[in-house]
């Protein structure tokens, strides 16, 4: 077996890739049973519109060409999607100016939608919230993000291209003209070759860049885990507000501070927090004991929740270079080619905004592969 390209992981980046530019020739080499069913299907859904990032990093730049560019693709290909917008509220001095740095960065990254709202204005939209001030993301929205990845891996179907299931990539070997994969597989090991390599692998992608021969250490590619669970809010509240609802995040967490988010069906959820595992298993359940934290956070501004409102729902665990004490740190899209591997293209800390910025990220991959 040959193939031009291979790409490491059929979640919603592998799929964006092989969507917008495979061929007959292009394996995605996936090891679960479906595409998916890792940190793409176990996330907030939003389409972010890039308030939060460093101006000019590729968190910043692909989430906002991201918003748009998703944004048409849902138009064109009726992936069920609503741009509800999204409240980011104040309720004291320290958060009020959170808000006004945020809205700087905003301006600063390009985003210049986002505007502050009246006492009135809140009131008017969001009547059941508790807010003393507040920002409105206009072209924040939310998705199907199963039907998006279905649709992708349609289009790279469509294309030629070949989606291999349940087969674990379990070696790359740097050949003449390429690299050797071995995948392992219920029809045993094999091995094939490939022009070049992405390594689209999510939570294991430092991984699979060691086994291509990157010194993880050196070049700071080691991943952190950290998990963020979600709960839901009973069906009796349904329709109490209309658009997501964000506190300021604290500038030195991992995450955006535990939010309320709706989905297409209109439940309700507050969540995910952030809480660094120690371990590298992949263990979703819903720790009960942080209910009580998870109901005084949201109480402060969804003043109409009572404790038993909360169900536990799900979690999700991102892939961060960000360490419990680091400062922030940007995707990681990087052409090998200055460590000795040439075609190999390694994506590692593909956390939020990944989902916003997956087709963005498919067109700044295909730049790096061109060039
Ligand atoms: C709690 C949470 C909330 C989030 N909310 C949002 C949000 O609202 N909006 C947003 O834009 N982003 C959000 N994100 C981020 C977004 O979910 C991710 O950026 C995105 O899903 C990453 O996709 P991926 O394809 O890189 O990784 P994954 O979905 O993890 O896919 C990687 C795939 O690689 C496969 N794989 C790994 N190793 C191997 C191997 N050796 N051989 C073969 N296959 C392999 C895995 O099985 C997996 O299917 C959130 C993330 C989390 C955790």
């Amino acid at each position: 077996m040959e193939s031009d390209i291979t790409i490491i992981g059929a979640g919603v980046v592998g799929l964006a890739m092989a969507s917008q530019f495979a061929n007959e020739n292009t394996f995605i080499i996936e090891k679960n049973t479906c595409f998916g069913m890792e940190t793409s299907s176990r996330n907030s859904e939003v389409i972010h519109s890039g308030v939060y990032y460093q101006k000019d990093s590729l968190k910043s730049v692909l989430c906002i060409q991201g918003n748009s560019l998703l944004y048409e693709f849902c138009e064109r290909y009726n992936i069920a999607h609503r741009r509800i917008g999204k409240i980011i509220v104040a309720n004291n001095e320290l958060d009020e100016k959170g808000l006004e740095s945020l809205m700087k960065n905003a301006t600063l990254c390009g985003v210049n939608d986002i505007r502050e709202l009246s006492k009135k204005e809140i009131c008017a939209m969001e009547p059941n919230i508790s807010a003393s001030s507040a920002l409105l993301s206009p072209n924040t929205g939310i998705l199907d993000s199963h039907g998006l990845m279905s649709c992708y891996a349609a289009l790279a179907k469509e294309k030629g291209a070949n989606i291999i299931y349940n087969a674990m990539v379990e070696g790359i070997e740097l050949i003449s003209g390429g690299y050797k994969i071995t995948i392992n597989s219920p029809s045993g090991r094999e091995s094939f070759t490939s022009q070049k390599v992405i390594n689209a692998a999510g939570l294991h992608s430092d991984e699979i860049a060691s086994l291509a021969g990157v010194d993880l250490d050196k070049e700071k590619y080691n991943l952190h885990y950290c998990k963020g669970d979600y709960f839901s809010i009973s069906g009796r509240h349904k329709n109490s507000v209309n658009r997501l609802v964000y506190p300021v995040a604290n500038k030195d967490s991992a995450g955006l501070g535990v939010h309320l988010t709706l989905d297409l069906a209109g439940q309700m959820r507050i969540g995910p927090d952030t809480a660094y595992l120690n371990d590298r298993r992949l263990d979703y359940t819903v720790n009960m004991a942080k209910k009580e934290m998870f109901f005084i956070s949201a109480k402060s501004f969804l003043p109409f929740l009572e404790p038993e409102d909360l169900e536990p729902a799900f979690s999700g665990i991102r892939p961060k270079l960000q360490g419990p004490n680091d400062g922030f740190c940007d995707f990681i899209i990087h052409e090998e080619s200055e460590k000795g591997l040439p075609g190999l293209i390694n994506l590692i800390g593909i956390e939020s905004p990944g989902l916003t910025a997956s087709l963005a990220i498919a067109k700044y991959v295909k730049k790096l592969m061109d060039n």
